[in-house]
């Protein structure tokens, strides 16, 4: 990545201290956090609980206001929508909100059904149950419909 490279308004960037930058180059990262460079998260899959700490040495008061109105329309498709499950080769859908209340459940009962998810970059993928967790800690969000 050149340093003369503009940060991609479409993406915007979690250090490992989960502070949320709008620049990938920001200064801040290291010297302020002491933070590990950054991860990119797609402006379409940002979640309010990823602006609980926002850097304020690249992201204004004006790109903060927008991104949380961005942010309140993503969870809010999260908890209305629906998510696409496959169990036994078939694929279903099913109110987020029922999933999310009973995802213990789900995961005990149906450890081989998949979900339908998407990483950081936007690509979707068919997670196993089982393997939920680990796709939570790479940052992985439900597809909704
Ligand atoms: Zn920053």
């Amino acid at each position: 990545m050149g340093c003369h490279e503009k940060p991609h308004a479409h993406y915007v960037y979690l250090d490992s201290q989960r502070v949320l930058h709008a620049s990938q180059g920001c200064k801040a990262v290291a010297k302020i956090h002491n933070a590990q460079p950054v991860s990119p998260i797609a402006i379409n899959y940002l979640q309010s609980e990823m602006l609980r700490e926002v850097c304020s040495q690249c992201v204004d008061e004006k790109t903060l206001f927008s991104l949380q109105k961005i942010a309140e329309e993503n969870d809010s498709l999260q908890r209305n929508g629906n998510y696409i499950i496959t169990v036994n080769g078939v694929q279903r859908k099913i109110k987020a909100e029922k999933f999310n209340e009973n995802i213990d459940a789900f995961v005990d009962q149906m450890p081989d059904a998949t979900i339908r998810m998407r990483d950081r970059y936007g690509k979707e993928h068919d997670i196993k149950l089982a393997d939920i967790s680990n796709a939570y800690e790479n940052n992985y969000e439900y597809v909704t419909k």
